[in-house]
């Protein structure tokens, strides 16, 4: 299969999901995840229309954003070293995975320096699981009060998390619920600096359920570039 083949499956399942809760594909942010891709294949997918593009290694996001820059919109959606933050807080647009106040301090501190305010969303640990990062949902409340009051250069913009993988894609909507319920608990207590108008939920396996349990973000790979190859 063509990426533009896949691209055009993904973006048709994205529609019908959307359709089935009143939204309209427009209303869905499509990341295409990029991680091990190269980038002529990038470019491919970039002249199909892609035009948002997600990364979870800032040395690799840096290199590609040399060559592809500010054609698409660079999501940081990994794990994010406090002294990485310095490579990527001039280039990105979005970071998916503030989860700990340490990063907050880095980001806001790298963002004041170059007079930026920095668009984040709160990474949370819906399913518990220790090899998933992000905040546990009974101090997700804490934790983003603590970044509103403190730290002036984040603005908090949703909330972003992960359904443990299953062979049946349903197993994944009662987490996705879960996330939704919290991000509108966190909405009506209306924080200085905060507001919930994303929520990042759905990969591959299951960006069809996430969009009817609220996402507006989902983050695919591997529908639209295959297997990713780690090798390279
Ligand atoms: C790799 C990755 C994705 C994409 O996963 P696929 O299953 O290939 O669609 C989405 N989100 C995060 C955080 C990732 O690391």
């Amino acid at each position: 299969m063509s990426i533009k083949q896949n691209l055009d499956t993904v973006l048709k399942e994205i529609e019908s999901h959307a359709e089935r809760v009143g939204k309209d594909k427009k209303d869905i942010i499509l990341i295409a995840v990029t991680k091990t891709v190269d980038i002529s294949t990038i470019e491919e997918a970039i002249n199909c229309g892609v035009t948002h593009v997600g990364e979870n290694k800032p040395q690799e996001m840096v290199r590609k954003y040399e060559i592809i820059g500010k054609k698409v919109k660079w999501h940081f959606i990994g794990t994010l070293q406090t002294n990485k933050v310095k490579y990527i807080i001039d280039k990105v647009d979005l970071i998916h995975s503030l989860d700990r106040i340490s990063l907050c301090q880095e980001i806001d501190k790298r963002a004041k320096s170059i007079d930026k305010v920095i668009d984040c969303l709160v990474q949370v640990n819906i399913s518990k699981e220790d090899t998933k990062h992000g905040v546990m949902e009974e101090e997700a409340i804490d934790f983003i009060q603590n970044v509103s009051t403190n730290f002036s250069n984040i603005k908090i913009k949703g909330l972003m998390g992960m359904a443990p993988y299953s062979e049946n894609k349903e197993d994944a909507r009662v987490y996705f619920k879960k996330l939704k319920d919290l991000s509108k608990k966190i909405e009506n207590i209306n924080l200085h600096n905060v507001d919930m108008e994303y929520l990042s939920m759905g990969m591959s396996n299951d960006f069809g359920v996430a969009i009817e349990e609220g996402s507006n973000i989902v983050r695919v790979g591997t529908a639209i570039f295959g297997e990713r190859d780690y090798s390279l």
